[in-house]
């Protein structure tokens, strides 16, 4: 597990590369109220990477959740969001394929889902 400071430094850099705008509004990213989420769900077998992470505000964060399909605003700044969410829609397509994220995620068993 990355500590709380290189996850806050990870943080920055993301923001930093996402212009300080969140993905899902487009607007500013303010100081606070963001927070960060992994754009393949841990649920799913997302990585706990820096690939994996996004930047967002909470409330665009949460809405998101119910809707992982939700493509980001255009803009090149979120072009590693479109990444994860073909590499995604690639592994759900061959049956092994959700298996294979997860064992590429972590190397805890995963969760087994509901
Ligand atoms: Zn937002």
């Amino acid at each position: 597990m990355p500590s709380r400071d290189a996850i806050k430094a990870r943080m920055r850099k993301r923001a930093d590369q996402q212009s300080h705008r969140c993905p899902w509004c487009g607007r500013a990213l303010s100081t606070e109220f963001v927070s960060h989420e992994h754009i393949i769900p841990r649920s799913m077998g997302g990585a706990n990477s820096f690939e994996n992470m996004a930047v967002a505000h909470r409330p665009c964060n949460k809405k998101r959740s119910s809707n992982i399909w939700q493509d980001p605003v255009p803009g090149p700044e979120f072009d590693f969001i479109r990444k994860q969410l073909r590499i995604l829609r690639d592994a759900e397509r061959s049956p092994d394929g959700l298996m294979i994220l997860r064992g590429r995620g972590s190397r805890k068993p995963a969760a087994t889902p509901a």
